[in-house]
């Protein structure tokens, strides 16, 4: 969790008021001033919202919110009021999660490959369950955390995906048996199977195929003894609307998979990891233009009207992909900007660049954009910027990390609420609440913690 992250910035807001209304109040604000830093708007009323929809498409399943994917308070926080539990890969996020409160029962260490010394942290943490693809692992765990509850983590057909891990991380399924027996000999307790299709997933069939392949390991696993309990069916759903399938399509086709290999009745845990899903649609980032050069191209003809529409114009904006827009490099992503201000339709637009603050060269956003002509001091505005974006800015350059600035609908409070009286009912009637079906309903009110406590009331 990199400390510097400012996000000191809860505003509650009202019916009607959406994220957008937020990001234009701050640009109002600060437009008045010289100090025009980029910033994020971070929705959490929609990361409740995705919260809601996992639920309901996804019954059988608890989400592990996966933290490496956004670790900013807010986000973490939010989840946690929800009861997500937490897929952690490092003592920092182990920290991370516990500082705010959550159980370790509610943590998964689920990185196959961990320095030692964590694994101790781990252990004296009291966080237990955590993954492991191979032998040295197995010995590392049995000397250094002898009460763990061990997931193997099988390797997947990742081809389908954005983000492929598979390259690093799985275990072949001709090597579980062996892994297994050396557990058993060990004396090291397995309790299920995890895997991971990839992040940014298009095809649900490579969660079929793992759910498929899992229930193979969960046999192997139970001729040596081991008493399985937990399917962990990872993380690699997508997270905006123009995703090239929807959450609910893929979750349509894992739920019958599930019921198949894993009924009802056998009694196995199922969770899974999402990161990307839960976030990447909940931030918008803004950010100002601090420096323009124009590229005259060749000149054609005499006509001076045509010659003036003849350059190109490289915009510097003071977030790059050494900051936020580093999901260029390291997520394969593709940011477009939109103009905040609209421009009127006559305007001619001109082929533009978007590049970075740093001295780099590699730091470019975006090539060939069609704009109308900008000028410094001018905004633009980013969606879609929550996933794998504010967790690897760095501030190379000296360049500072985008504050973030949380917006959280009082409806979405409110149905935090309402779920956390479900979960109260779960823990003290044992009998199973059922999440509300839609969106919004109901409410009372509300304890939050004293760092949820809006800041300003718009
Ligand atoms: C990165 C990661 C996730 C989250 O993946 P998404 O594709 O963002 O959902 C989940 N589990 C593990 C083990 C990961 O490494």
């Amino acid at each position: 969790m990199p400390e510097y992250i400012q996000e000191s910035d809860f505003t509650m807001v009202e019916e009607g008021f959406v994220a957008r209304d937020l990001m234009e109040e701050i640009i109002n604000e600060v437009s008045q001033t010289e100090d025009r830093d980029a910033f994020f708007v971070a929705d959490l009323g929609d990361v409740v919202k995705k919260h809601l929809r996992f639920l309901k498409s996804l019954p059988r399943v608890k989400p592990f919110y996966a933290v490496k994917c956004n670790s900013s308070r807010g986000v973490v926080q939010i989840l946690a009021e929800l009861g997500a539990g937490f897929d952690c890969a490092s003592k920092a996020e182990i920290e991370l999660v516990q500082g705010i409160g959550v159980k370790p029962e509610n943590i998964i260490y689920a990185n196959p490959c961990k320095q030692i010394s964590q694994i101790k942290f781990a252990a004296k943490n009291g966080v237990q369950m955590m993954t492991f693809d191979n032998e040295v692992e197995l010995c590392k765990v049995s000397r250094s955390h002898p009460n763990a509850k061990m997931v193997l983590r099988i390797a997947t057909d990742d081809s389908k995906s954005s983000a492929r891990l598979s390259v690093k991380f799985g275990a072949p399924l001709k090597t579980c048996r062996r892994l297994l027996e050396m557990a058993k000999n060990l004396g090291v307790d397995v309790i299920g199977v995890s895997f991971h299709v990839g992040s940014g997933c298009s095809d649900p069939q490579a969660y079929v195929q793992s759910i498929a392949d899992a229930r193979l390991v969960f046999e192997m696993a139970s001729e040596f003894g081991f008493i399985m309990k937990l399917l962990d069916i990872g993380g690699g759903f997508p997270g905006t609307e123009d995703s090239k399938i929807r959450f609910e399509e893929i979750a349509a086709v894992i739920n019958p998979a599930l019921d198949l290999y894993f009924p009802e009745d056998s009694s196995v845990e199922i969770i899974a990891e999402p990161g990307r899903y839960y976030v990447a649609s909940a931030f918008s980032l803004a950010v100002n233009i601090i420096a323009k050069k124009e590229v005259h191209l060749e000149q054609s003809g005499s006509d001076n009207e045509e010659n003036s529409l003849n350059k190109s114009i490289m915009y510097y904006v003071n977030d790059g992909v050494y900051g936020s827009f580093n999901c260029i490099f390291f997520d394969h992503a593709h940011p477009t900007p939109i103009l905040y201000k609209k421009p009127s339709p006559d305007q001619p637009v001109f082929s533009s660049s978007l590049w970075g603050p740093t001295c780099d060269g590699l730091d470019r956003i975006a090539e060939h954009v069609e704009l109308p002509e900008l000028h410094v001091g001018d905004w633009l505005l980013f969606d879609n910027m929550g996933a794998y974006t504010v967790a690897a800015s760095s501030n190379f350059n000296g360049f500072q990390l985008s504050r973030i600035h949380y917006a959280m609908p009082r409806m979405a409070w409110e149905a935090v609420q309402l779920l956390q009286r479900g979960f109260q009912q779960t823990e003290e009637k044992e009998t199973i609440c059922t999440p509300m079906s839609c969106g919004w309903e109901i409410s009372d009110s509300l304890c939050f913690p004293p760092s949820f406590t809006p800041t300003g009331i718009i």
